[in-house]
């Protein structure tokens, strides 16, 4: 009888994505002759915003590819650090911290924890915002322009994770950490008013969020957001080629 089946085999860096019985990365697909490459690759559990190319025989194919029996298809990991036209991010519902996090380090990072799937689409189209998620059923809609799977539970993992992957340029403490805003240094005069007894003595440093009107002083929480920082900033060093 002939063999109606293709193989498809994944990169390392994919292999999570697939059940447990797939772990290996090398699965054998039975060819209906209907069901692109693309969409096959899907259904076993890979979001196709996080695959590179897609080699069949040795030749680059399209997503829309129809796989042939005896086919070997080789789907490889998008590529490190992904070029984006510009790096401006939002981030779905459960990614607060990491979103505090990206713009203490300058990330235009938009995030609200109120939006529904459908309005985070919306605003990542409109505003060409890469949208961060671990949820691949939002990477799997067809209507959303770029997504992004975070790796890691953790937010040090997670922000590692985005900076490994698209290297983009930072500029810490220039973002308000609570709304995005940009901040603007303000002589002390200006927000004398508003601050601590001990912080009017200790510090002479002030900028404010052009959004909202926070105040910021450097400092202010000590070392371990300088820790974030210096860690950031080796992290998107190390990737540059
Ligand atoms: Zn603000």
């Amino acid at each position: 009888m002939a063999r109606l089946e293709a193989d498809v085999r994944f990169a390392a860096e994919l292999r999570f994505f697939l059940a447990p019985r797939h772990r290996g990365g090398q699965m054998q697909v039975a060819c209906d002759r209907v069901s692109p490459l693309g969409h096959v690759v899907e259904s076993l559990g890979v979001p196709l915003p996080e695959v590179g190319s897609l080699v069949v025989n040795g030749a680059p194919v399209m997503p829309s590819y129809r796989l042939a029996a005896g086919d070997v298809a080789e789907v490889a990991a998008v590529g490190r650090p992904q070029r984006l036209p510009s790096a401006r991010f939002i981030l779905d519902v459960h990614l607060g911290t990491l979103a505090r996090r990206m713009r203490l380090v300058g990330l235009d990072a938009a995030y609200a924890n109120d939006l529904d799937d459908d309005v985070l689409i919306e605003r990542a189209n409109a505003g060409r915002r890469v949208l961060l998620t671990q949820d691949r059923g939002l990477l799997r809609r067809r209507s959303l322009w770029l997504g992004a799977y975070v790796r890691g539970a953790r937010p040090d993992d997670q922000l590692r994770d985005v900076l490994d992957r698209f290297g983009p340029p930072l500029a810490p403490w220039t973002r308000c950490t609570a709304c995005n805003g940009l901040l603007t240094a303000v002589p002390k005069a200006d927000v004398e008013p508003l601050l601590q007894p001990g912080t009017r003595r200790t510090y002479q440093a002030f900028s404010r969020c052009a959004s909202c009107g926070r105040v910021y002083w450097h400092g202010a929480h000590g070392t371990r957001l300088d820790h974030i920082v210096d860690s950031a900033i080796r992290i998107v060093a190390a990737g540059r080629p």
